[in-house]
């Protein structure tokens, strides 16, 4: 396959795909940077990685007050603290702000900016919700400032050096992490292995012992590779079970690891469940990104990826599918999870009337369809016209 050979760089950068500038190319001066804006808690959140990481770690110390302890130093890290904290270190080295910075830093340079969905700002994004999830009482009081560290830096870095194209298309296009990772998971091992080369080459666990930091490296992982949506049903199937049998208990470790890996695969998700206006960007330009891949496909006389196509998927057809299938089973569990907690209730109030949008929408779109293609036809979505009325 020589032509396919001169798409991939050396890295996870195309080189030119022939199809114009934004496939996956470097930046583009003056290009316009897509910033929604974000609020938690009555927070307004920038979502730039590592301000947004100083302002969660800030939100974290003012919610659980006073650091245990004596004062601490204004200048030490806030990943210094919780693992000082937590490890009982007694000797541990001075980590400086620049080396936490630094990593944030690396992470979002590692983001690859045009691609209209898996970009640093989707990041920022899940970081957010994470925090969120990590806030709800019936977590927050069990985890250690190690695993918020550990739940934080997963969501910031769990899409770092993302194509913009998914696995089967690194597998037939022969991508060497296809084979490195024997097709399995592939995207994912390389964000986590990415990640590790980040924190190693940043220094910012060098002051720990090396078993410490290594279990720390394959925490970092086993989150990251939950997010594989391949892995959807092995999570959801344990956690209903845990839920049916009332036998998650916070007070072990591994127990909380995996409330984290829902809590990330929520975080990742959860676009559907903010409000339509945001909710309705992020569906579209997923969606862009998809059809992009289908392109290239196309030219290169590849068979299109399901979902790719944008003749025969519609940004509608694509949300309800993705709603039904994957965020609304896991929101439900995670309701479920939290009690029923405020934010979650809020969160399938949103995922369900933008359900309703999409589905008028769709049957919006199929009309128009029906009138190219008169065999078309489909049912007039059930929900009636109090949800159309959001629809902008
Ligand atoms: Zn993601």
């Amino acid at each position: 396959m020589p032509v396919l050979e001169r798409l991939w760089g050396p890295d996870l950068r195309m080189q030119d795909s022939g199809l114009g500038v934004g496939v996956c190319p470097d930046e583009v001066p003056g290009s316009r940077v897509w910033t929604p804006s974000v609020a938690c808690a009555g927070l307004s959140l920038a979502l730039e990685i590592p301000t947004l990481i100083r302002q969660l770690r800030a939100a974290w110390r003012t919610r659980r007050g006073d650091p245990r302890g004596p004062e601490r130093s204004e200048g030490s890290s806030w990943v210094e603290e919780e693992q000082e904290e937590v490890e009982k270190v007694k000797e541990i080295k001075q980590v400086t702000d620049d080396s936490n910075t630094h990593v944030e830093g690396m992470v979002q340079e590692d983001y690859h900016s045009h691609n209209p969905y898996h970009n640093a700002v989707h990041a920022a994004d899940v970081t957010q919700a994470m925090y969120c999830y990590i806030k709800e009482t019936k977590l927050a009081e069990q985890l250690t400032p190690l695993d918020v560290f550990l739940g934080l830096m997963a969501a910031a870095a769990h899409d770092v050096d993302h194509p913009g194209v998914n696995q089967p298309f690194l597998i037939k296009t022969r991508h060497h992490l296809a084979s490195l990772y024997q097709n399995t998971s592939v995207l994912e091992r390389h964000h986590w292995r990415s990640t590790v080369g980040m924190l190693r080459e940043s220094g910012l666990l060098s002051h720990l012992p090396a078993d410490m930091s290594q279990d720390i490296e394959q925490q970092l992982g086993s989150l990251i590779l939950a997010t594989d949506i391949n892995r959807q049903n092995e999570f959801l199937i344990t956690l209903r079970e845990h839920l049916d049998n009332q036998d998650m208990d916070l007070q072990l470790a591994t127990h909380r690891h995996f409330i984290l890996q829902i809590a990330l695969k929520c975080a990742d998700v959860c676009n559907p469940c903010r409000e339509w206006e945001l909710s309705r960007q992020w569906s579209e330009r997923v969606c862009e990104e998809f059809y992009r891949q289908g392109d290239l496909e196309r030219k290169f006389d590849l068979e299109i990826s399901p979902l790719c196509d944008q003749q025969t998927d519609s940004v509608p057809a694509i949300q309800i599918g993705f709603i039904s299938y994957i965020v609304e089973p896991l929101f439900e569990e995670w309701q479920r999870f939290t009690e029923s907690s405020m934010l979650s209730q809020i969160m399938m109030g949103h995922l369900h009337k933008n359900k309703a949008c999409w589905s008028r929408l769709r049957y919006v779109h199929t009309l128009a369809e029906t009138k190219t293609h008169p065999h078309a036809e489909e049912p007039e979505p059930q929900g009636g016209q109090e949800e159309a009325e959001d629809i902008p």
